[in-house]
Protein backbone atom coordinates (compact mmCIF):
# COMPACT_ATOMS: atom_id res chain seq x y z
CA UNK A 1 0.00 0.00 0.00
CA UNK A 2 1.88 3.49 -0.94
CA UNK A 3 -0.41 5.20 -3.43
CA UNK A 4 -3.31 4.60 -1.54
CA UNK A 5 -1.02 6.48 1.32
CA UNK A 6 -0.35 9.35 -1.08
CA UNK A 7 -3.94 10.03 -2.60
CA UNK A 8 -5.11 9.76 1.47
CA UNK A 9 -2.96 12.03 2.58
CA UNK A 10 -3.46 14.84 -0.32
CA UNK A 11 -7.02 14.62 -1.52
CA UNK A 12 -10.40 15.64 -0.25
CA UNK A 13 -12.76 13.07 0.50
CA UNK A 14 -14.99 14.15 -2.08
CA UNK A 15 -11.91 13.65 -4.72
CA UNK A 16 -11.48 10.48 -3.56
CA UNK A 17 -15.07 9.31 -3.87
CA UNK A 18 -15.39 10.77 -7.25
CA UNK A 19 -12.11 8.56 -8.34
CA UNK A 20 -13.46 5.32 -7.41
CA UNK A 21 -16.34 5.99 -9.52
CA UNK A 22 -14.62 7.12 -12.64
CA UNK A 23 -11.29 6.78 -12.05
CA UNK A 24 -10.02 7.26 -15.70
CA UNK A 25 -11.66 11.33 -15.65
CA UNK A 26 -10.35 11.90 -12.20
CA UNK A 27 -8.18 15.20 -11.97
CA UNK A 28 -7.47 14.84 -8.76
CA UNK A 29 -5.25 11.33 -9.81
CA UNK A 30 -3.91 13.43 -12.44
CA UNK A 31 -3.24 16.28 -10.15
CA UNK A 32 -1.45 13.56 -7.70
CA UNK A 33 0.76 12.08 -10.75
CA UNK A 34 1.84 15.43 -12.01
CA UNK A 35 2.59 16.41 -8.14
CA UNK A 36 4.88 13.35 -7.65
CA UNK A 37 6.53 14.07 -10.68
CA UNK A 38 7.08 17.46 -10.56
CA UNK A 39 8.64 16.39 -6.57
CA UNK A 40 10.81 14.14 -8.18
CA UNK A 41 12.12 16.28 -11.38
CA UNK A 42 15.09 17.66 -9.53
CA UNK A 43 14.78 16.52 -5.38
CA UNK A 44 17.59 18.41 -4.26
CA UNK A 45 16.06 22.03 -5.79
CA UNK A 46 12.35 22.04 -5.43
CA UNK A 47 11.10 25.39 -4.94
CA UNK A 48 8.24 24.57 -2.30
CA UNK A 49 6.73 27.72 -3.27
CA UNK A 50 6.12 27.18 -6.86
CA UNK A 51 4.58 23.91 -6.33
CA UNK A 52 2.27 25.13 -3.53
CA UNK A 53 1.27 27.54 -6.11
CA UNK A 54 0.53 25.06 -8.98
CA UNK A 55 -0.95 22.40 -6.79
CA UNK A 56 -3.46 24.08 -4.42
CA UNK A 57 -3.68 22.27 -1.29
CA UNK A 58 -0.36 20.39 -1.94
CA UNK A 59 1.11 20.68 1.87
CA UNK A 60 5.09 20.65 1.85
CA UNK A 61 7.74 20.72 4.36
CA UNK A 62 11.49 20.27 4.08
CA UNK A 63 13.35 17.44 6.22
CA UNK A 64 16.02 18.62 8.37
CA UNK A 65 18.13 15.75 8.23
CA UNK A 66 17.94 15.38 4.20
CA UNK A 67 17.25 18.51 3.51
CA UNK A 68 15.15 17.54 1.23
CA UNK A 69 11.25 18.75 0.59
CA UNK A 70 8.18 16.07 1.06
CA UNK A 71 4.23 16.93 0.07
CA UNK A 72 2.28 15.21 3.30
CA UNK A 73 1.02 12.50 1.56
CA UNK A 74 4.88 11.39 0.94
CA UNK A 75 5.10 11.25 4.83
CA UNK A 76 2.09 8.93 5.19
CA UNK A 77 4.08 6.35 2.88
CA UNK A 78 7.27 6.49 5.16
CA UNK A 79 6.28 4.55 7.81
CA UNK A 80 6.40 1.65 6.32
CA UNK A 81 10.00 2.26 5.78
CA UNK A 82 11.22 4.04 8.85
CA UNK A 83 10.28 2.96 12.72
CA UNK A 84 9.62 6.18 14.08
CA UNK A 85 9.30 9.96 12.84
CA UNK A 86 12.43 11.05 14.05
CA UNK A 87 14.41 8.52 11.35
CA UNK A 88 12.05 10.06 8.98
CA UNK A 89 13.31 13.79 10.16
CA UNK A 90 17.04 12.57 10.56
CA UNK A 91 17.57 10.50 7.99
CA UNK A 92 20.07 10.94 5.79
CA UNK A 93 19.69 12.33 1.77
CA UNK A 94 22.24 9.18 0.32
CA UNK A 95 19.12 7.00 2.50
CA UNK A 96 16.17 8.98 1.97
CA UNK A 97 16.59 10.08 -1.78
CA UNK A 98 16.56 6.48 -3.04
CA UNK A 99 13.50 5.49 -0.86
CA UNK A 100 11.60 8.95 -2.18
CA UNK A 101 12.30 8.74 -5.64
CA UNK A 102 11.86 4.76 -5.80
CA UNK A 103 8.87 5.51 -3.88
CA UNK A 104 7.71 8.29 -6.56
CA UNK A 105 8.64 6.29 -9.47
CA UNK A 106 6.69 3.40 -8.45
CA UNK A 107 3.68 5.63 -7.67
CA UNK A 108 3.43 7.09 -11.23
CA UNK A 109 3.15 4.10 -12.35
CA UNK A 110 0.71 2.78 -10.38
CA UNK A 111 -1.35 6.09 -10.44
CA UNK A 112 -1.18 5.36 -14.60
CA UNK A 113 -2.26 2.02 -13.83
CA UNK A 114 -5.39 2.78 -11.64
CA UNK A 115 -5.97 5.98 -14.19
CA UNK A 116 -6.63 3.28 -17.07
CA UNK A 117 -3.89 5.18 -18.58
CA UNK A 118 -1.24 2.81 -21.02
CA UNK A 119 1.63 2.34 -19.14
CA UNK A 120 3.58 5.16 -20.76
CA UNK A 121 7.78 5.95 -20.83
CA UNK A 122 9.05 4.08 -17.31
CA UNK A 123 9.46 6.92 -15.09
CA UNK A 124 13.53 7.74 -15.03
CA UNK A 125 13.84 9.37 -11.45
CA UNK A 126 17.22 10.33 -10.62
CA UNK A 127 18.75 8.48 -7.53
CA UNK A 128 15.79 5.71 -7.72
CA UNK A 129 16.61 2.26 -7.36
CA UNK A 130 15.53 0.25 -10.29
CA UNK A 131 12.66 -2.07 -8.97
CA UNK A 132 9.85 0.23 -9.50
CA UNK A 133 10.42 -0.76 -13.44
CA UNK A 134 9.62 -4.39 -12.49
CA UNK A 135 6.21 -4.70 -12.89
CA UNK A 136 4.96 -7.31 -10.82
CA UNK A 137 8.34 -8.24 -9.38
CA UNK A 138 8.95 -4.62 -7.94
CA UNK A 139 7.68 -5.63 -4.68
CA UNK A 140 10.04 -8.43 -4.40
CA UNK A 141 13.06 -6.70 -5.48
CA UNK A 142 12.05 -3.98 -3.25
CA UNK A 143 12.83 -5.79 -0.33
CA UNK A 144 16.13 -6.75 -1.43
CA UNK A 145 16.99 -3.56 -2.70
CA UNK A 146 16.30 -1.40 0.06
CA UNK A 147 17.76 -3.69 2.43
CA UNK A 148 21.21 -3.87 0.30
CA UNK A 149 20.63 0.41 0.15
CA UNK A 150 20.16 0.36 4.35
CA UNK A 151 23.77 -1.81 4.84
CA UNK A 152 25.48 0.68 1.91
CA UNK A 153 24.22 3.07 4.04
CA UNK A 154 25.53 1.96 7.68
CA UNK A 155 21.72 1.95 9.11
CA UNK A 156 21.99 -0.74 11.86
CA UNK A 157 20.31 -4.21 10.93
CA UNK A 158 17.09 -4.04 13.01
CA UNK A 159 16.53 -0.86 11.41
CA UNK A 160 16.30 -1.96 7.81
CA UNK A 161 13.62 -2.52 5.46
CA UNK A 162 13.09 -6.10 6.68
CA UNK A 163 13.80 -5.47 10.28
CA UNK A 164 10.64 -2.79 10.14
CA UNK A 165 8.54 -5.14 8.31
CA UNK A 166 8.93 -7.48 10.63
CA UNK A 167 8.06 -5.75 13.69
CA UNK A 168 4.99 -4.05 11.66
CA UNK A 169 2.13 -5.33 13.45
CA UNK A 170 1.11 -1.88 14.80
CA UNK A 171 -0.13 -1.15 11.26
CA UNK A 172 -2.79 -4.12 11.86
CA UNK A 173 -6.09 -2.90 14.14
CA UNK A 174 -6.20 -2.86 16.53
CA UNK A 175 -2.55 -1.59 17.52
CA UNK A 176 -2.69 0.68 14.48
CA UNK A 177 -5.59 3.22 16.22
CA UNK A 178 -2.93 3.48 18.96
CA UNK A 179 0.04 4.27 17.26
CA UNK A 180 -1.98 7.21 15.41
CA UNK A 181 -3.34 8.52 18.27
CA UNK A 182 0.00 8.34 19.92
CA UNK A 183 1.90 10.54 17.71
CA UNK A 184 -1.17 12.33 16.44
CA UNK A 185 -1.69 13.66 20.06
CA UNK A 186 2.42 14.08 20.24
CA UNK A 187 2.23 16.79 17.36
CA UNK A 188 -0.44 18.41 18.46
CA UNK A 189 1.64 19.23 21.89
CA UNK A 190 4.58 20.12 20.13
CA UNK A 191 2.83 22.80 18.28
CA UNK A 192 1.43 23.91 21.91
CA UNK A 193 4.91 23.49 23.19
CA UNK A 194 6.52 25.56 20.44
CA UNK A 195 4.10 28.63 20.85
CA UNK A 196 6.16 29.25 23.68
CA UNK A 197 9.50 29.22 22.16
CA UNK A 198 11.59 31.80 20.49
CA UNK A 199 11.54 31.92 16.42
CA UNK A 200 14.11 29.23 15.24
CA UNK A 201 13.39 26.62 17.65
CA UNK A 202 9.86 27.49 17.63
CA UNK A 203 10.44 26.60 13.70
CA UNK A 204 12.12 23.46 14.50
CA UNK A 205 9.65 22.88 16.17
CA UNK A 206 6.74 22.85 14.03
CA UNK A 207 8.39 21.28 11.70
CA UNK A 208 8.86 18.44 13.89
CA UNK A 209 5.28 18.53 14.51
CA UNK A 210 4.01 17.98 10.76
CA UNK A 211 6.42 15.16 10.69
CA UNK A 212 4.78 13.09 13.78
CA UNK A 213 1.60 14.17 12.18
CA UNK A 214 2.57 12.79 8.47
CA UNK A 215 3.59 9.37 10.01
CA UNK A 216 1.02 9.28 12.18
CA UNK A 217 -1.78 9.40 9.71
CA UNK A 218 -0.16 6.19 7.85
CA UNK A 219 -1.50 3.90 10.70
CA UNK A 220 -4.84 5.69 10.23
CA UNK A 221 -5.15 4.92 6.93
CA UNK A 222 -3.92 1.29 7.16
CA UNK A 223 -6.78 1.16 9.66
CA UNK A 224 -8.73 1.49 6.81
CA UNK A 225 -7.66 -1.34 4.63
CA UNK A 226 -9.53 -4.64 4.61
CA UNK A 227 -6.29 -6.39 4.97
CA UNK A 228 -5.35 -4.59 8.20
CA UNK A 229 -8.46 -5.53 10.01
CA UNK A 230 -6.46 -9.14 10.89
CA UNK A 231 -4.41 -8.94 13.97
CA UNK A 232 -1.31 -10.04 12.89
CA UNK A 233 0.01 -10.89 15.81
CA UNK A 234 -2.69 -12.88 16.66
CA UNK A 235 -2.70 -15.03 12.82
CA UNK A 236 1.18 -15.56 13.47
CA UNK A 237 0.63 -17.69 16.81
CA UNK A 238 -2.20 -19.32 15.68
CA UNK A 239 0.35 -20.40 12.26
CA UNK A 240 2.48 -21.28 14.62
CA UNK A 241 0.38 -23.39 16.26
CA UNK A 242 0.03 -24.48 13.27
CA UNK A 243 3.14 -25.59 12.10
CA UNK A 244 4.51 -27.47 15.29
CA UNK A 245 1.68 -29.83 15.19
CA UNK A 246 2.79 -30.25 11.38
CA UNK A 247 5.10 -32.80 10.08
CA UNK A 248 6.94 -30.46 7.72
CA UNK A 249 10.35 -29.46 8.68
CA UNK A 250 10.12 -26.40 10.97
CA UNK A 251 13.14 -24.44 11.91
CA UNK A 252 13.18 -23.12 15.76
CA UNK A 253 9.98 -25.62 15.99
CA UNK A 254 10.09 -25.93 19.49
CA UNK A 255 10.10 -22.34 20.26
CA UNK A 256 7.10 -21.53 17.79
CA UNK A 257 5.02 -24.20 19.48
CA UNK A 258 5.47 -22.13 22.68
CA UNK A 259 3.82 -19.45 21.27
CA UNK A 260 0.34 -20.45 20.93
CA UNK A 261 -2.58 -18.26 21.93
CA UNK A 262 -3.40 -19.92 24.97
CA UNK A 263 0.26 -19.91 26.40
CA UNK A 264 0.89 -16.55 25.48
CA UNK A 265 -2.64 -14.73 25.50
CA UNK A 266 -1.57 -10.93 25.84
CA UNK A 267 0.73 -10.56 22.79
CA UNK A 268 -1.82 -9.96 20.37
CA UNK A 269 -3.17 -7.40 22.50
CA UNK A 270 -7.03 -8.59 23.41
CA UNK A 271 -7.60 -5.21 25.49
CA UNK A 272 -6.80 -3.12 22.50
CA UNK A 273 -10.45 -3.88 21.29
CA UNK A 274 -11.86 -1.99 24.14
CA UNK A 275 -10.41 1.46 24.15
CA UNK A 276 -11.75 3.56 27.13
CA UNK A 277 -11.05 7.75 27.98
CA UNK A 278 -8.00 7.78 29.80
CA UNK A 279 -9.82 10.36 32.11
CA UNK A 280 -6.35 12.63 31.68
CA UNK A 281 -8.19 15.57 30.03
CA UNK A 282 -6.69 14.81 26.62
CA UNK A 283 -9.38 12.87 25.10
CA UNK A 284 -7.20 10.19 24.55
CA UNK A 285 -7.96 6.59 24.74
CA UNK A 286 -6.55 3.97 26.46
CA UNK A 287 -6.67 0.01 25.84
CA UNK A 288 -8.43 -1.76 28.79
CA UNK A 289 -6.41 -3.50 31.10
CA UNK A 290 -7.59 -6.71 32.68
CA UNK A 291 -6.81 -7.15 36.30
CA UNK A 292 -2.97 -8.89 36.30
CA UNK A 293 -2.09 -8.16 32.69
CA UNK A 294 0.83 -6.64 31.11
CA UNK A 295 0.87 -3.11 29.80
CA UNK A 296 1.16 -5.12 25.74
CA UNK A 297 1.75 -3.14 22.95
CA UNK A 298 2.89 -3.83 19.26
CA UNK A 299 6.32 -5.11 18.84
CA UNK A 300 7.99 -2.01 17.46
CA UNK A 301 6.81 0.11 20.65
CA UNK A 302 7.37 -2.46 22.46
CA UNK A 303 10.62 -2.57 21.00
CA UNK A 304 10.89 1.05 21.72
CA UNK A 305 10.89 0.64 25.55
CA UNK A 306 14.81 1.60 27.27
CA UNK A 307 15.61 -1.38 28.52
CA UNK A 308 15.54 -5.11 28.40
CA UNK A 309 12.93 -5.50 32.00
CA UNK A 310 11.18 -2.51 29.90
CA UNK A 311 10.91 -4.52 26.77
CA UNK A 312 10.03 -7.97 28.47
CA UNK A 313 7.14 -5.95 29.93
CA UNK A 314 5.88 -3.89 27.34
CA UNK A 315 5.73 -7.03 25.16
CA UNK A 316 3.14 -8.83 27.11
CA UNK A 317 5.02 -11.97 27.45
CA UNK A 318 3.61 -14.80 30.19
CA UNK A 319 6.03 -16.69 32.65
CA UNK A 320 5.75 -16.69 36.47
CA UNK A 321 9.30 -15.03 36.82
CA UNK A 322 11.78 -12.96 34.97
CA UNK A 323 13.91 -15.62 34.06
CA UNK A 324 10.87 -17.34 32.26
CA UNK A 325 9.75 -14.34 30.38
CA UNK A 326 13.34 -13.66 29.88
CA UNK A 327 13.41 -17.22 27.51
CA UNK A 328 9.50 -16.34 26.37
CA UNK A 329 10.90 -13.53 25.27
CA UNK A 330 13.32 -14.56 23.15
CA UNK A 331 10.89 -17.27 21.73
CA UNK A 332 8.53 -14.33 20.66
CA UNK A 333 11.94 -12.65 18.73
CA UNK A 334 12.00 -15.61 16.86
CA UNK A 335 8.13 -15.78 16.09
CA UNK A 336 8.59 -12.01 14.42
CA UNK A 337 12.13 -12.78 12.99
CA UNK A 338 10.32 -16.03 11.15
CA UNK A 339 10.00 -15.25 7.38
CA UNK A 340 7.75 -18.40 7.57
CA UNK A 341 5.55 -17.19 10.07
CA UNK A 342 5.37 -13.44 9.24
CA UNK A 343 4.18 -15.16 5.51
CA UNK A 344 1.01 -16.59 6.90
CA UNK A 345 0.35 -12.91 8.05
CA UNK A 346 0.68 -11.67 4.38
CA UNK A 347 -1.77 -14.48 3.47
CA UNK A 348 -4.39 -13.23 5.41
CA UNK A 349 -3.60 -9.78 4.20
CA UNK A 350 -3.31 -9.89 0.80
CA UNK A 351 -6.72 -11.73 0.69
CA UNK A 352 -9.02 -9.31 2.32
CA UNK A 353 -7.37 -6.27 0.43
CA UNK A 354 -7.99 -8.27 -3.01
CA UNK A 355 -11.50 -9.84 -1.61
CA UNK A 356 -12.90 -6.90 0.36
CA UNK A 357 -14.63 -6.76 4.18
CA UNK A 358 -18.10 -5.21 4.73
CA UNK A 359 -17.39 -3.13 8.15
CA UNK A 360 -18.90 -0.77 10.29
CA UNK A 361 -17.25 1.77 13.05
CA UNK A 362 -18.99 0.11 16.26
CA UNK A 363 -22.09 -2.39 16.38
CA UNK A 364 -24.76 0.54 15.43
CA UNK A 365 -22.31 1.84 12.99
CA UNK A 366 -23.36 1.99 9.35
CA UNK A 367 -21.64 -0.26 7.26
CA UNK A 368 -19.90 0.08 3.99
CA UNK A 369 -17.77 -2.05 1.78
CA UNK A 370 -14.13 -1.50 2.62
CA UNK A 371 -11.13 -2.59 0.42
CA UNK A 372 -7.58 -1.74 0.87
CA UNK A 373 -3.96 -1.86 -0.53
CA UNK A 374 -4.00 -2.02 -4.42
CA UNK A 375 -7.77 -1.89 -4.55
CA UNK A 376 -8.81 1.04 -2.10
CA UNK A 377 -10.82 2.98 -5.01
CA UNK A 378 -12.72 0.02 -6.04
CA UNK A 379 -15.50 0.63 -3.82
CA UNK A 380 -16.33 4.58 -3.29
CA UNK A 381 -17.86 4.75 0.03
CA UNK A 382 -14.75 2.93 1.92
CA UNK A 383 -12.45 5.00 0.01
CA UNK A 384 -14.05 8.03 1.23
CA UNK A 385 -14.61 7.00 4.77
CA UNK A 386 -10.88 6.68 5.06
CA UNK A 387 -10.30 9.74 3.24
CA UNK A 388 -12.57 11.46 5.25
CA UNK A 389 -11.09 10.06 8.63
CA UNK A 390 -7.15 11.28 7.25
CA UNK A 391 -8.63 14.86 6.25
CA UNK A 392 -10.18 15.53 9.51
CA UNK A 393 -6.44 14.09 11.03
CA UNK A 394 -5.03 16.69 8.59
CA UNK A 395 -7.37 19.60 9.39
CA UNK A 396 -6.82 19.68 13.19
CA UNK A 397 -2.91 19.56 12.63
CA UNK A 398 -3.44 22.52 10.15
CA UNK A 399 -5.92 24.61 12.39
CA UNK A 400 -3.59 24.29 15.23
CA UNK A 401 -0.69 25.80 13.04
CA UNK A 402 -2.50 28.33 12.13
CA UNK A 403 -5.28 29.25 14.89
CA UNK A 404 -3.66 27.68 18.27
CA UNK A 405 -6.49 25.37 18.51
CA UNK A 406 -9.30 23.14 16.82
CA UNK A 407 -12.64 21.86 17.38
CA UNK A 408 -11.70 18.61 16.54
CA UNK A 409 -11.10 15.90 19.23
CA UNK A 410 -9.06 12.75 18.58
CA UNK A 411 -11.15 10.91 19.75
CA UNK A 412 -13.91 11.62 17.07
CA UNK A 413 -11.57 10.52 14.46
CA UNK A 414 -10.46 7.61 16.62
CA UNK A 415 -14.19 6.78 16.78
CA UNK A 416 -14.26 6.40 13.37
CA UNK A 417 -12.31 3.77 12.41
CA UNK A 418 -14.11 0.25 11.34
CA UNK A 419 -14.42 -2.25 13.90
CA UNK A 420 -16.74 -4.52 13.42
CA UNK A 421 -16.87 -7.29 10.24
CA UNK A 422 -20.30 -8.39 8.83
CA UNK A 423 -19.66 -11.96 8.34
CA UNK A 424 -22.95 -14.83 7.57
CA UNK A 425 -25.57 -11.91 7.72
CA UNK A 426 -24.22 -10.70 11.65
CA UNK A 427 -22.51 -7.93 12.72
CA UNK A 428 -18.99 -9.43 14.78
CA UNK A 429 -16.93 -7.11 16.70
CA UNK A 430 -13.14 -7.60 15.53
CA UNK A 431 -12.31 -10.05 18.55
CA UNK A 432 -15.24 -11.98 17.58
CA UNK A 433 -14.97 -12.36 14.21
CA UNK A 434 -11.14 -13.20 14.73
CA UNK A 435 -12.29 -15.74 17.13
CA UNK A 436 -16.06 -16.74 16.04
CA UNK A 437 -14.37 -16.97 12.13
CA UNK A 438 -11.10 -16.15 11.08
CA UNK A 439 -9.25 -18.83 13.36
CA UNK A 440 -11.10 -21.41 12.35
CA UNK A 441 -10.77 -20.34 8.10
CA UNK A 442 -7.12 -20.43 8.89
CA UNK A 443 -6.66 -23.49 10.47
CA UNK A 444 -9.27 -25.74 7.66
CA UNK A 445 -8.39 -22.75 4.63
CA UNK A 446 -5.30 -20.64 4.76
CA UNK A 447 -2.70 -22.32 6.52
CA UNK A 448 -3.35 -25.48 3.89
CA UNK A 449 -4.12 -23.72 0.72
CA UNK A 450 -1.52 -25.22 -1.93
CA UNK A 451 0.37 -21.86 -2.35
CA UNK A 452 0.88 -21.28 1.21
CA UNK A 453 2.44 -24.51 1.56
CA UNK A 454 4.25 -24.19 -1.29
CA UNK A 455 5.53 -20.61 -0.14
CA UNK A 456 6.35 -21.81 3.17
CA UNK A 457 8.79 -24.76 1.69
CA UNK A 458 10.09 -22.64 -0.27
CA UNK A 459 11.03 -19.85 2.65
CA UNK A 460 12.05 -22.25 4.86
CA UNK A 461 15.04 -23.44 2.66
CA UNK A 462 15.37 -19.64 1.39
CA UNK A 463 15.43 -17.75 4.49
CA UNK A 464 16.94 -20.11 7.02
CA UNK A 465 18.78 -16.85 8.61
CA UNK A 466 16.48 -14.99 10.81
CA UNK A 467 15.75 -11.04 10.67
CA UNK A 468 16.82 -9.05 12.93
CA UNK A 469 14.09 -7.88 14.81
CA UNK A 470 15.71 -5.96 17.41
CA UNK A 471 18.96 -5.04 18.95
CA UNK A 472 19.06 -7.57 21.30
CA UNK A 473 18.57 -10.39 19.26
CA UNK A 474 20.58 -13.83 19.87
CA UNK A 475 23.73 -14.34 19.01
CA UNK A 476 23.23 -16.58 15.94
CA UNK A 477 20.87 -13.69 14.45
CA UNK A 478 23.33 -10.66 15.20
CA UNK A 479 24.99 -9.83 12.73
CA UNK A 480 23.67 -12.32 10.21
CA UNK A 481 22.31 -9.66 7.71
CA UNK A 482 18.79 -9.16 6.75
CA UNK A 483 16.48 -11.79 5.36
CA UNK A 484 14.81 -9.76 2.73
CA UNK A 485 11.04 -10.14 2.85
CA UNK A 486 10.24 -12.30 -0.52
CA UNK A 487 7.64 -11.14 -2.17
CA UNK A 488 4.20 -9.46 -2.09
CA UNK A 489 2.11 -11.60 0.58
CA UNK A 490 4.74 -11.76 3.21
CA UNK A 491 5.33 -7.93 2.68
CA UNK A 492 2.21 -7.00 4.55
CA UNK A 493 2.16 -3.81 5.20
ZN1 LIG B 1 1.54 0.34 6.91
Amino acid sequence: MSWEHFVLGTADPAAVRAAAGDPAGSAMLAACRALLTELGRDPGNVDEDRVQASYPGAQTLRLPGSGLVVAVGELNILADYFSRPADVENAPARYLLPILQSVRAWNITELRRISRLPPGPRPRLTGALTYPGFGSMAEILEGFQIARLGSRCGIPPWERFPAVVARNAGHFAPFSWYRWQHFHLAARELIGEAASRDRGEREALRTRARVYAGYADHFLQDSFAAGHLINKTQVMQWYAEWLAGSRFPVPHRDQLAALTVRAQPHLHGPGYYRPQPAGDGTGRLLPARDPGTPPVTDPQTAFEAATDEERILASGVKGIDYPERTVAFARYRTLLASSVAQYSAGVLHGYFNKHSLVVSAGQDGRTYRLWGDWSMLAGAEGAFRAAQAAALSRQAITELLERGETGISSRTIFELFPDHVEQDGALLSLPGWHEGHLRERCLTGFFRMRSTQAMRAALTVAFRRLAVPSPDSEPDARGAGPAPPPGRSPVSR
